[in-house]
């Protein structure tokens, strides 16, 4: 599947702890993309509930898989934004804004502020938990992972 930021390059696979979820790492942009239906199974709960995350609004980005535009988002807390398609339900995130999510939670650990980052139930926790893992994967850091829920 090609980058939808960069057009031509293919994506590869991202390994994540989560089975079911499909996680591809653009080599150049430094992107990710949550495929198809990873939200879906992973979250296990009817991923238009997402929508509720915050008004949507249009981008100039197509959906690698399905080719209709995303929609961005708001990651809670921060003023990053990601990026979504309505159709597929795929999630579009770039390096500077999985970089700044990173930054963000950094600082509240190291203000002992993390604890409201804490994932409780429901959608939204969800899927902080799977961008959580997949930055903690992508970028080796365990420092402010948080603790397993099993
Ligand atoms: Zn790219
Ligand atoms: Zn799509």
């Amino acid at each position: 599947m090609r980058c939808p930021t960069c057009e031509l390059t293919i994506m590869l696979d991202q390994p994540v702890d989560d089975p079911d979820a499909i996680v591809l790492r653009c080599k150049t942009c430094g992107g990710f993309w949550f495929g198809a239906g990873t939200l879906t199974s992973v979250l296990a709960v009817a991923v238009k509930g997402l929508k509720v995350l915050d008004t949507a609004e249009d981008t100039d980005l197509v959906c690698p898989e399905c080719l209709k535009p995303l929609y961005r988002l708001t990651y809670p807390q921060t003023l990053v934004r990601v990026d979504m398609c309505g159709r597929c339900d795929g999630l579009w995130l770039d390096a500077g804004e999985l970089k700044e999510i990173k930054m963000v939670r950094q600082h509240l650990a190291e203000t002992g502020r993390l604890s409201i980052f804490a994932p409780g139930p429901g959608v939204k926790a969800a899927l902080l938990r799977l961008i959580d893992a997949t930055i903690s994967s992508a970028f080796g850091d365990t420092a402010d992972r948080p603790r397993p829920r099993r």
